[in-house]
């Protein structure tokens, strides 16, 4: 493999070749040794979706055009969406498992257990207030107060309505979900039913179980994302608008270098806050280093960098997933602490080849041949944050000694955090400017860009930058989470420059609001606090309904199963939503049907799947025409 076809970024390219020179094994040679690709030598039952081997009678495959069906009589519909449906089951247990460490964290913290503080007192008395939990008393008495109304809501019973979903999201939402029966009880028994519902004989009926799936979607994005990111923001702060380096070249090997990997930033703020103190510099320097950097990796670096500036000590992020091999080979990491998801069963053999400690700090992890592990704790957050410092440190002199590293990799500054709040602050306190452009058409909508990163199709980024590009072009502003956003950064497409890149309106925008034409707003888990924010808009022009708001959600790089839920809750939520790759559902026709036509007399919401970016953007740019006319802007 070669050019873009292993990744948008040059930094990335260039480790490649070093992945190459030692041998090592790595994602584009998986992936090619897979028969992926052109011609394509993949199972077309599996790339259609209708392949299923749930009990023993299987596998099965089924064929829509020759109505042959699953020994137990499922259809090909049926198959599809049941497999859709247990992949979300998967994405929204991650997703919650995620809120819970935070509310453990947020708990702890407000009973003095952990090294952390109660950053936002105003935002949790409102986020408080807005799910009717009492604001009197201390700020530690409120957070636990939320925590217990919280933790009660994830465990209401199935046919007890969700008081969280009840409590934020909007009117007219919630009286479409009660019409088809899909506004949720609490989560654990949304999982459960989702999970029964999957068995060998019990819904073969693809309706039933995409409504099921929507279902899930809603608890999810409500009780978990909405939840978890909120109650990060109080423990860690709200994003705010600052710089950061981004790229590998926020990796020096002369550093001792410790990432913490994943979704979840416990224990690397933890770090940060040690590492900024001078006894933890001294040890550093006192090990041959000219000191000690904690460098944001993935998600749980995302989660980082929006919330917290940088320095000398949190230095910079170095992209998304599929960067990870190029980090680990990087030959300038010392400690890889992976918490709940993103790090590769292929990890132990960067770290046996490139001489860092691979650290598994969730239960959740494991890797084989791996022993060493430290499991999340919030009270014990401040020790266990030490030892992995330290173990960092321990391994400085064996990694500079063995390994020679990669160097002048490229670097650059991005603009991160943006939040809703963030952005009304930037708008000067009201989202009059930001609607007014709309409405005189400087601005022709928004799109929330909540994207992984895929080899499929394309390399790394590549077709999440052509569609941005594209959007941009086309004067839609663009809010970016997940995987997606680290593709941004990186390809400096939230660096204020990049208004070159956009339509004369929004390059008139950035310029009068001093932003970038793609505002990094996050994380996948902050798909539910843009839902939040086009409540707001939604709100704030009168209560237009959501499918007829100048909004589309874009996820050109979907991949793992906490996207396919996202996706599913965006539909729920009544929005356009591009995917691509093409789901694995080609194979049944009438759930293709359901998700790319019939859903928008549903929910309002509707699929588009397209290959290419300019005709997936012209698809775009259609729907958010329509609906400015539909409101007569
Ligand atoms: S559940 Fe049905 S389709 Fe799946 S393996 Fe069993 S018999 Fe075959
Ligand atoms: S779901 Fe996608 S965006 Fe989110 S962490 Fe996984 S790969 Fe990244």
């Amino acid at each position: 493999m070669e050019g873009d076809r292993i990744s948008q970024h040059e930094s990335v390219r260039t480790v490649y070749e070093r992945i190459k020179k030692d041998g090592m094994d790595n994602i584009w040679d998986r992936y090619e040794a897979q028969g992926l690709g052109a011609p394509d030598k993949r199972c077309p039952f599996c790339q259609a979706g209708v392949r299923c081997d749930l009990c023993s009678n299987g596998p099965c495959r089924a064929d829509a055009a020759k109505d042959k069906k699953g020994v137990c009589g499922i259809k090909a519909d049926g198959m599809a969406m049941r497999m859709m449906l247990l992949r979300n089951v998967m994405g929204a247990s991650t997703y919650h498992y995620h809120t819970e460490q935070t509310i453990k964290t947020l708990r702890a913290t407000a009973e003095k257990k952990t090294p952390f503080q109660i950053k936002e007192p105003g935002k949790l008395k409102d986020f408080a207030k807005r799910l009717g939990v009492s604001t009197t008393g201390s700020v530690d008495k409120v957070a636990i107060r939320l925590c217990d109304f919280a933790e009660a809501d994830f465990n209401r019973k199935l046919d007890e309505p969700s008081k969280i979903v009840e409590a934020l999201a909007p009117k007219e939402r919630k009286e479409l979900w009660r019409k088809l029966d899909i506004f949720p009880g609490g989560i654990h028994g949304e999982m459960m039913f989702a999970t029964s519902s999957c068995l060998t004989n019990v819904d073969g009926y693809y309706q039933s179980l995409a409504l099921k799936a929507m279902r899930l979607g809603v608890a999810m994005a409500y009780q978990s994302q909405i939840v978890n990111e909120y109650c990060q923001d109080v423990l860690y702060g709200i994003p705010r608008p600052h710089k950061m380096r981004v790229d590998l070249g926020v990796l020096d090997p002369d550093y001792v270098n410790v990432l913490p990997n994943g979704h979840e930033p416990f224990l690397g703020f933890a770090m940060v806050q040690l590492a900024r103190q001078p006894e933890w510099q001294k040890k550093a320097k006192d090990a041959g280093a000219k000191g000690l950097r904690v460098i944001a990796n993935i998600e749980t670096g995302q989660e980082m960098i929006q919330r917290w500036e940088m320095d000398s000590t949190f230095y910079g992020f170095t992209g998304n997933w599929i960067t990870q091999e190029a980090v680990l080979a990087s030959g300038c990491v010392d400690l890889f602490a992976c918490d709940m998801n993103c790090s590769m069963p292929i990890d132990p053999v960067y770290a046996q080849r490139y001489k860092f400690k691979l650290i598994p700090v969730s239960e959740l992890v494991a890797f084989e041949g791996i022993t060493d592990r430290i499991n999340y704790e919030p009270a014990k957050a401040e020790e266990q944050a030490a030892r992995l410092l330290q173990m960092a440190i321990d391994n400085f002199k064996v990694r500079r000694a063995s390994i020679e590293p990669v160097s002048q990799l490229p670097m650059r500054e991005a603009v991160v955090g943006f939040s809703t709040e963030s952005i009304l602050e930037a708008l000067g306190g009201s989202l009059a400017p930001l609607l007014g452009a709309i409405k005189d058409g400087t601005l022709r909508g928004v799109a929330g860009l909540v994207s992984c990163t895929t080899l499929r199709d394309h390399g790394q980024d590549v077709h999440s930058v052509r569609v941005a590009k594209e959007l941009i072009k086309r004067d839609i502003l663009v809010l970016s989470m997940g995987c997606g956003n680290g593709a941004m950064q990186v390809a400096g497409l939230c660096s204020p420059e990049a208004k070159e890149f956009a339509g004369p309106g929004l390059k008139g925008l950035c310029e009068k609001l001093n932003i970038p034409p793609v505002l990094s707003y996050g994380t996948c888990t902050d798909t539910g606090r843009l839902a939040d924010l086009l409540a707001a808009v939604s709100a704030a022009l009168g209560g237009v309904p959501m499918p007829d708001l100048p909004v589309a959600a874009v996820a050109p790089e979907y991949m793992e199963q906490k996207a396919t839920i996202d996706a599913i809750f965006a539909l729920a939520l009544g929005l356009y939503t591009y995917v691509n790759p093409v789901p694995t559902v080609t194979g049944a026709p009438n759930l293709v049907k359901l998700l790319t036509q019939d859903c928008k007399n549903v929910t309002g919401g509707l699929l588009n799947v397209e290959t290419d970016a300019v005709k997936a953007v012209d698809g775009i740019l259609a729907h958010i025409e329509a609906n400015r006319k539909k409101l007569g802007i």
